[in-house]
């Protein structure tokens, strides 16, 4: 007879327990996908798309822009759509620009006579960042990844051919990524523009400052001693 009473409780207990948590599931599936306002929810959508930004963090954007006042809101809006529909790409090295010849190209008083490539526009302003390079820019926009489906023909390599072709040119600089798409793309540049009269550089690579050379790895740390430089050189600006 208790033995019944104890199973009856029980049962009634793992019924009560398992509608408990359904509920809480339920509770939380409504909170994450349902919104009060359709307008809140296409908003909530649009941001979730930006890399990073998960649906929550979106959710907390939205709602940040709707305590803010229109003008700032519209302010918010313009800009991204004007950065859309208005901005250009220099016709020369294909960085980002207000005008169809960037402040790069145009200015007169860096080194034509030698080209960086770089893979996007955050590498240019990465390398500018540096203040150590006097010389201008091509920016191939993206490298060689057959995984991808991004072929030579996607990237602005015809057009750094036909700028060493027009003569003036001294140095290219290979500056992409140290990945095998990378160095796949060096490679194809490095074919491309063999017959030309231009030296090919890449950027050095090499232990990084401020690391231990026991954590570097072989292939790294075995790059840098084949490519060690005169000690005097290594503590020169430029
Ligand atoms: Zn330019």
């Amino acid at each position: 007879m208790k033995d019944i009473f104890i199973a009856k409780h029980l049962s009634i207990f793992i019924g009560a327990t398992i509608l408990s948590v359904q509920n809480s599931y339920l509770c939380n599936r409504m909170s994450l996908h349902q919104y009060p306002s359709t307008l809140l929810e296409n908003a909530v959508q649009e941001f979730s798309k930006l890399p990073g930004i998960g649906r929550k963090t979106a959710l907390r954007l939205v709602l940040y822009l709707l305590r803010q006042d229109v003008d700032d809101v519209e302010a918010f809006g313009n800009a991204v759509v004007s950065l859309k529909k208005e901005v250009k790409y220099c016709r020369i090295c294909h960085n980002i620009s207000d005008t169809e010849v960037c402040h790069i190209c145009n200015n007169l008083s860096r080194d034509g006579s030698i080209i960086c490539v770089v893979e996007n526009i955050k590498d240019v302003m990465a390398v500018e960042n540096t203040q150590q390079f006097g010389g201008l820019y091509h920016v191939l926009g993206g490298i060689i990844s057959p995984m991808d489906g991004i072929g030579p023909n996607d990237l602005e390599i015809e057009s750094l051919v036909e700028r060493v072709k027009a003569g003036n040119i001294r140095e290219i600089i290979l500056a992409l990524s140290t990945t095998m798409e990378g160095d796949t793309t060096n490679f194809y540049i490095f074919r491309k523009l063999a017959s030309y009269d231009v030296k090919i550089t890449t950027i050095a690579r090499g232990v990084s400052i401020g690391d231990e050379l026991e954590y570097a790895d072989e292939i790294t740390l075995g790059r840098s001693i084949l490519n060690r430089t005169n000690f005097t050189d290594s503590f020169k600006i430029n």
